[in-house]
């Protein structure tokens, strides 16, 4: 039974810009000589779609993709963030912590690890660092998930000779994978695909990377709001990350809620 004790986040996927299209519309609408002043698209497609509610690409203010995205963070125009779209692929955390992040349903989008299909009995385990710091309820904790598993596997052999009337091997699998799951806790490590637009991932952030979340969910967004700081620092770069007194981080911002 291996035991994880740190998160892994993944970028694995960002937007590009396609510039001839876009200077194909502003041509259509005879503007000349627009352009931004970073290529980076989650930061240049909502300038173009706030510009676009206003056509205001002729004249613009001066202080480039920065300015134009503080001051739509300013004013809570936050809906042109939603074209800022980023993927991600997030391992080494709990159930529960899953269970809590698709709570998030605006914005974002999930693929999971089945335990339907996948084979749990080699799974591994998340283990809180304020038990896995103690070695007394270290060794509470580890016995509990041992048995778990251990009763999962039982379980899983049990089901698979109960439905050996079932023809298809891999229905029959399933089948039993599926009931036994329910002895596995909480803590079972698991794998997510997470898309979300940057608007729903400053919320996320808001709720998530905030003193009152919880310790595994809020590693994970500011794991992600790191990434995100370096990825699009227009849209995410408002943050300040701030120590707890139990030394773990949070982040804080004026702009909330955009
Ligand atoms: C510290 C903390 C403790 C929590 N404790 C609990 C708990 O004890 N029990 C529990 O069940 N949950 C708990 N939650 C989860 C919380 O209630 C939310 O489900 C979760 O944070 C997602 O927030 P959200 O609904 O704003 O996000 P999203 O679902 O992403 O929605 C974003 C925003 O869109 C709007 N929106 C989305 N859906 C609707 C809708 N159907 N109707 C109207 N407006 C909508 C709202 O403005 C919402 O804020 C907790 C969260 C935190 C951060």
């Amino acid at each position: 039974m291996k035991i994880i004790r740190r998160p892994h986040v993944y970028l694995v996927g960002r937007q590009t810009v396609n510039q001839p299209e876009i200077d194909n519309f502003l041509a259509d609408h005879n503007v000349t000589g627009w352009t931004t002043d970073t290529n980076v698209a989650a930061e240049v497609l909502p300038e173009v779609a706030g510009r676009l509610c206003y056509m205001s690409f002729k004249k613009p203010r001066p202080g480039g993709n920065s300015a134009y995205l503080g001051h739509i963070k300013e004013v809570g125009h936050g809906s042109v963030l939603e074209h800022g779209v980023f993927n991600f692929i997030i391992t080494g955390v709990s159930r529960s912590f899953t269970h809590e992040l698709v709570r998030h349903r605006a914005g974002f989008g999930y693929s999971q690890l089945s335990q339907r299909y996948v084979d749990e009995s080699v799974a591994d385990f998340v283990e809180p660092d304020c038990i896995g710091d103690d070695p007394e309820l270290h060794e509470v904790w580890k016995s509990a998930a041992q048995h778990a598993q251990e009763a999962y596997v039982k379980l899983v052999e049990g089901l698979q000779a109960k439905f050996q009337n079932v023809e298809d091997k891999t229905l029959r699998r399933k089948m039993a994978r599926q009931a036994a799951r329910s002895i596995l806790p909480n803590a079972t490590e698991t794998k997510i695909f997470v898309t979300a637009n940057a608007r729903s991932l400053r919320h996320f952030v808001e709720l998530r990377c905030n003193e009152h979340a919880e310790v595994e969910i809020r590693e994970v967004a500011a794991m992600m709001l790191e990434i995100l700081q370096k990825e699009a620092p227009n849209v995410f770069g408002d943050y300040e990350f701030l120590t707890l007194p139990d030394k773990t981080k949070a982040a804080e911002t004026k702009h909330r809620k955009v």
